[in-house]
């Protein structure tokens, strides 16, 4: 605490991220990063852009990296926006399109699960923004039917993290609909989908034509592994995509710099690569998930690219502990009804063989 930190910096409980390691020999499975390496042409695309024109400042625009993406996904460039990170692109999201409880109208509550992404509470509360969260079932899925009232607006990263479980496209539609006519006014439904591209037929993109409340958050962090190099984007219809930019405009005009712009044009363009490198860690995550329950451990069905995992008879602060001892980093969230489960990235074949060695010793300790 600091007499010179404002009342809202006092009042934060900032997010805290997964560690990364300064010395190696760690088997790092915490923070979902993807365990295969960019595609070359990211790397060929970076190197390319790193001359002379850096005494530019990048296209504020982004126009290349949007139209790569709307392309992509069969929308327009003008309905999509990019940021520095997803992260980030959350951020703007919250600021644009929930009312504060400062506003002059007593804002309504955002809905999202009581178990989901730590960033969308702290977010929350940066802008003062309420919030209700939403308790999962007792199997971890997601309720629809408990979104369908009304509010500020809802929040469904799907799959949910760190759960993994998935919500159907149709099951999303339905909240959606629910939203363009509630009866306080239409609300935005944001869906998170850091992870989609690990499940099955999961991507919602495409319905922004028919559903205007609709804004789909991406990354580039894990499907396209590029958590360096921090790239996030959003797709809703054309009016959403606006109240984002001015958000960034009032903020930071050059989110996404050169280099990022030029790697992360060349990851969309090369789909069949990324195909490859993601269908390897969802077989991996399949074998693992599978082999587990039999070493004595609940599997949570997962559609990320990790699991989420409870050592039957133990703790999770006792199982991270092993685990960490044994050179593996794993993610453990220190909170009700998730506090024995720990989350566990997908990494290469070897790194789980390896997690799986230690899984089956850990039981005959
Ligand atoms: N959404 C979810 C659900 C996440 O787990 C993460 C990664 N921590 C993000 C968004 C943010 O990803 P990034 O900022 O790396 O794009």
């Amino acid at each position: 605490m600091s007499i010179y930190w404002n009342q809202r910096v006092k009042t934060l409980s900032p997010y805290i991220p997964g560690e990364q390691p300064r010395q190696g020999g760690f088997i790092k499975l915490n923070t979902n990063e993807n365990p295969y390496p960019p595609s070359p042409k990211v790397i060929e695309a970076i190197q390319k852009a790193a001359g002379d024109d850096l005494r530019r400042y990048p296209d504020p625009a982004c126009m290349e990296l949007r139209s790569a993406i709307a392309h992509r996904y069969g929308v327009m460039p003008e309905q999509v926006f990019a940021g520095n990170g997803s992260d980030e692109v959350l951020a703007f999201a919250f600021a644009a399109f929930f009312e504060s409880a400062t506003g002059k109208q007593k804002a309504l509550p955002i809905l999202f699960p009581d178990i989901t992404y730590s960033f969308y509470p702290v977010y929350a509360q940066l802008w003062d923004i309420p919030f209700r969260p939403v308790p999962l079932a007792a199997d971890f899925s997601i309720i629809i039917e408990d979104y369908k009232q009304s509010a500020g607006g809802v929040v469904i990263p799907n799959p949910n993290a760190p759960t993994g479980r998935a919500l159907s496209r149709s099951d999303l539609v339905s909240l959606f609909r629910f939203h363009e006519q509630d009866g306080e006014g239409a609300s935005v439904a944001l869906v998170d989908e850091a992870y989609a591209a690990f499940g099955k037929d999961l991507e919602v993109a495409p319905l922004i034509h028919e559903h205007p409340n609709l804004l789909t958050v991406h990354t580039l962090s894990k499907a396209a592994s590029l958590a360096g190099l921090r790239v996030g984007f959003a797709i809703g219809n054309q009016e959403l995509i606006e109240g984002l930019c001015r958000v960034r405009d009032s903020f930071n005009s050059y989110t996404v710099d050169q280099l990022a712009q030029a790697g992360a044009v060349a990851a969309i363009l090369d789909a069949p690569y990324y195909e490859g490198v993601n269908q390897k860690v969802i077989a991996t995550r399949n074998r693992v998930s599978a082999a587990l329950p039999a070493l004595g451990y609940e599997v949570i069905p997962s559609q990320g690219n990790f699991i989420c995992i409870r050592a039957l008879q133990k703790t999770g602060a006792q199982f991270f502990s092993f685990l960490r001892e044994q050179g593996i980093l794993v993610r453990h969230f220190d909170k009700r009804r998730i506090a024995d489960f720990l989350r566990v990235s997908i990494g290469t074949e070897e790194e789980m063989d390896r997690f799986l060695e230690v899984c089956e010793s850990y039981r005959a300790l």
